[in-house]
């Protein structure tokens, strides 16, 4: 989008985008609880360009990478919180040429680590030893398939996209992942090809783990099932296909309180390629930074949890993408 000049690149032009339907704005007002999360996005640089990424991520993006300056601040940081889980994100986390020392530096610690992989960035030059590498390390690796069929697949990602997934899986399986050891897992990540919501995620998993499994011959621990959130290239798309204000409406209309108490921004921080901190990688992606009370925007420079749990999270009408149906979450399906 950056790179085609589109409008809506622009963050304050998605959010305006938003405010201008004819919904309802999002009233529930969300309370922090405890860091357990740290996540931190090293960078919009990926292999890929799906036509979903609400990154807005490509091989192009190499404006926006997470220093080793930033990496040290970010470890500083997590040692202020109380956070077990650190979950690393991007565009492709593992482009990045400090992710190495981040994973390894926080397995010191004790932390479990998530690798949030789009799997076909595992067949490229430098990632292919990664499978093992993250088994010797008891990384948790999450990994995005937008579906356990090709065609659903390749119409989000691109051409020969399930291929390479499905090849990316047998060597995750090839060192162990995905075969209900604990200290290996692997869990997909789906999310709709259209302005729809996710299905239901029990009956996804046993669907999808039935199909890998018997034309493929791969296998997988846990499938989480995500709405699409209305920011980014989805926006892009939803306004230019004409589903706009029909998907909002969706999105309003299956809004459920039950999902509130667990969404992710309540027990995550996100920090940005740059150091500054967001309630969620949603609100990263539309710049919506987290403020301490009084209005000071936070870099994990001088992150400190304590004044960080006395804030309210930042929240606005693409809010009503995690709040829908059976919600959306880093973990999956809420309620
Ligand atoms: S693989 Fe993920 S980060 Fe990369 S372009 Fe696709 S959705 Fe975006
Ligand atoms: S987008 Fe979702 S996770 Fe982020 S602040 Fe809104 S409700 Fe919370």
């Amino acid at each position: 989008m950056r790179e085609r000049g589109a409008a809506l690149a622009s963050a304050a032009r998605q959010l305006s985008t938003l405010e201008a339907l004819a919904v309802p704005g999002f009233k529930p007002g969300l309370a922090p609880t405890a860091i357990e999360i740290f996540q931190v996005n090293v960078g919009k640089l990926c292999n890929m360009t799906c036509r979903h990424c609400h990154v807005d991520a490509g091989p192009d993006r190499t404006d926006q990478m997470m220093s080793r300056e930033t990496v040290d601040l970010c470890l500083a940081a997590l040692d202020r919180t109380g956070a077990k889980t650190v979950d690393l994100t991007g565009g492709a986390p593992e482009l990045n040429p400090h992710f190495r020392y981040l994973v390894e530096q926080c397995v010191a610690r004790g932390k479990h680590v998530m690798d949030r992989c789009n799997l076909t960035v595992l067949l490229t030059g430098p990632c292919r030893d990664l499978p093992q590498w993250f088994a010797e390390r008891g990384v948790e690796v999450v990994c995005s398939l937008p579906h356990y069929r090709k065609r659903n697949t390749d119409l989000q990602r691109g051409d020969g996209t399930f291929e390479k997934s499905i090849e990316a899986l047998g060597r995750l399986n090839a060192a162990g992942y995905g075969k209900g050891d604990p200290r290996l897992r692997l869990t997909l990540v789906h999310n709709p090809a259209g302005a729809f919501l996710a299905g239901d995620q029990k009956s996804m998993e046993k669907e999808w783990k039935e199909g890998l499994k018997a034309n493929h011959g791969v296998s997988f621990d846990a499938l989480i099932a995500l709405n699409n959130m209305p920011i980014s290239r989805f926006l892009e798309w939803l306004e230019a296909s004409g589903n706009l204000q029909s998907y909002m409406e969706l999105l309003v209309n299956a809004y459920n309180p039950a999902t509130v108490a667990g969404l992710m921004c309540r027990n995550t921080l996100s920090i940005g390629w740059d150091g500054r901190v967001y309630d969620c990688d949603f609100n990263q992606m539309l710049d919506l930074e987290a403020r301490y009370p009084g209005g000071q925007a936070v870099h994990v420079r001088d992150l400190d949890p304590a004044r960080l749990q006395q804030r309210s999270i930042v929240t606005a009408r693409h809010c009503y993408g995690c709040t829908a149906g059976a919600g959306s979450s880093c973990g999956g399906s809420i309620a």
